[in-house]
């Protein structure tokens, strides 16, 4: 029996960038208030809030996913590693050198331009990432971004999709390293292909499902 799945959204930063700690209670230790092992999706801008939430709950951090390396989910990086030193923190291949890389990270503009740590592994289109016997598919999705993924859960009918798929819009894709028809194609081959039912989690704005995405995004319709 895979443990049982907990996720929970933090809204961090000037981007109110959605960031998840996904969260399992062993069976084992069900009666004991202590968490068990956990990651973090996505590492916003002021992640102090998500940090004391791990830290109450006596989760262990596992691994830090990066659904895509944009300066807003991965502002708060350095912090998080700073409390949590070592942790492994992974991302598609595309976006390997892009924490580090203001232009690609889109901060260069900005006042404070962010040069995250690197990451320390990569992943691709097809991969499983298992938390307390739970399996994550990782779907890339590119299009906001060229190494977008999305993390599938099967069983408990979620995707994280960062900042590919929003409640009524889509991902932005006017940035020099987006690309609008690899992203509607991405959203229409492996996110509209999930079951109705599926919870999507996305990267800004309220939790949504494919079924209503399906029905009433306007980026949706043919
Ligand atoms: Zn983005
Ligand atoms: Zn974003």
């Amino acid at each position: 029996m895979p443990d049982t799945l907990k996720i929970r959204r933090f809204c961090l930063g000037d981007w109110a960038t959605n960031c998840y700690v996904v969260s399992t209670l062993s069976s084992d230790t069900a009666g004991d208030p202590q968490g068990g092992a956990c990651w973090i999706v996505d590492a916003g801008f002021d992640p102090g809030y998500m940090l004391r939430y791990i830290a109450e709950n006596g989760f262990q951090l596992e691994k830090v996913v990066l659904t895509h390396a944009h300066v807003d989910h991965i502002g708060g990086l350095a912090e998080i590693l700073a409390e949590h030193p070592g942790t492994p923190v992974v991302i598609h291949h595309d976006e390997l050198a892009f924490p580090a890389d203001p232009m690609l990270n889109l901060s260069a503009a900005l006042d404070d331009r962010v040069v995250a740590p690197e990451p320390t592994g990569t992943m691709t289109h097809g991969d499983t990432l298992t938390l307390g016997g739970n399996d994550f598919e990782v779907r890339h999705t590119p299009g906001h971004s060229p190494g977008g993924v999305c993390l599938y859960q099967r069983e408990n009918n979620v995707a994280i999709v960062g900042d590919t798929l929003f409640a009524g819009s889509i991902g932005r894709h006017d940035f020099p390293t987006s690309d609008g028809p690899t992203l509607m194609r991405s959203i229409h081959e492996q996110l509209l292909t999930l079951p109705d039912t599926t919870r999507v989690l996305p990267g800004h704005g309220p939790e949504t499902s494919i079924a209503n995405e399906r029905a009433t995004n306007p980026f949706l319709q043919d």
